[in-house]
């Protein structure tokens, strides 16, 4: 059975996208831990990210910088963070949080309740940001 994340990619279930290409795609977290809290995932379905092969490995990094800058200019903040965990849903994929200190990565804080309204506001700025910028 496909994972969620597969079916928000075929578009079968809704996501606030940001950025895509032929082989990654990149979405808000639902429950994020700032805003811009981004998700980026290989369209291949792979659980473990330490399975992807080198090659597609290396170009979801790549994605994953492009999409991370987008991300600064649109919220302006110290670092963009990046952390894989993956324990909940078993399709590998990279978080990406703009952060001012080390425990703005902390997994277990609150996390920000958004309308949708806002949600879309969100991957608007993304979106513009990473379309305007050099890929
Ligand atoms: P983890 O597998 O532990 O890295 O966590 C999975 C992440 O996916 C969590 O931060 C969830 O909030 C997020 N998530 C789960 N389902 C969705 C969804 N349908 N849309 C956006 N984010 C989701």
């Amino acid at each position: 059975m496909a994972t969620i994340f597969s079916r928000i990619i075929a578009g079968e279930i809704p996501s606030y996208k940001v950025a895509e290409n032929d082989k990654f795609y990149a979405f808000l977290d639902i429950n994020p831990l700032a805003k811009g809290h981004t998700l980026v995932v290989p369209k291949r379905e792979v659980d473990y990210i330490f399975d992807l092969d080198d090659d597609e490995l290396a170009a979801m990094h790549v994605f994953a910088k492009s999409v991370a800058l987008a991300i600064q200019q649109a919220f302006p903040c110290k670092k963009v963070g990046e952390a894989v965990i993956g324990l909940e849903v078993p399709h590998a994929h990279i978080h990406l949080i703009p952060i001012q200190k080390e425990s703005d990565m902390i997994f277990s804080n609150p996390k920000l309740k958004l309308t949708n309204e806002e949600f879309v506001e969100v991957a608007t700025a993304i979106s513009q940001a990473w379309e305007g910028g050099d890929k």
